[in-house]
């Protein structure tokens, strides 16, 4: 069992990953040449819009993942959120999503949401073999993903 201070010494460890993830999308956004170069992979949906559901740069230092913020029509967005869950990720407390940023390795999948694609779920293994297979653009389907 982990003593009270291993334990504290792991959730460091994971904040500082979690910050380390956002500093590197941070810096791959000052150059949008350079960020394009380095993108691996792009789950879109599949409305003619093409939303970017979440962009994937995988390095040997990990495999980052980014989900851009979205917008959710006002009735998909009271259907599929709770009044706590607005309140703690959106910019206006309503139906404008946070981009959300992290280290593929704390999730187990990724969920993905635009105005056409409501929560869905990718697991880990499909990003990691979508990365091993070289596919660059992936569009998700809501029956398949
Ligand atoms: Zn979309």
């Amino acid at each position: 069992m982990m003593d009270d201070n291993s334990l504290g010494v792991l959730i460091g460890h994971m904040n500082d990953r979690q910050k380390q993830a956002e500093a590197v999308y941070a810096a791959l956004r000052t150059n949008e040449r350079i960020r394009k170069k380095a993108r691996t992979l792009v789950y879109r949906c599949p409305n003619r819009t093409r939303c970017a559901l979440a962009e994937v740069y995988a390095s040997p230092a990990g495999v980052l993942i980014h989900h851009p913020s979205y917008k959710l029509s006002r009735d998909l967005n009271e259907q599929g959120s709770s009044a706590d869950g607005r309140a703690a990720n959106t910019t206006d407390g309503d139906r404008h999503w946070k981009v959300r940023t992290y280290f593929l390795e704390a999730a187990v999948n990724l969920a993905l949401n635009c105005d056409h694609v409501h929560h869905v779920v990718i697991d880990r293994e499909h990003v990691e073999w979508h990365i091993r297979e070289g596919i660059t653009t992936h569009i998700v389907h809501p029956d398949t993903a």
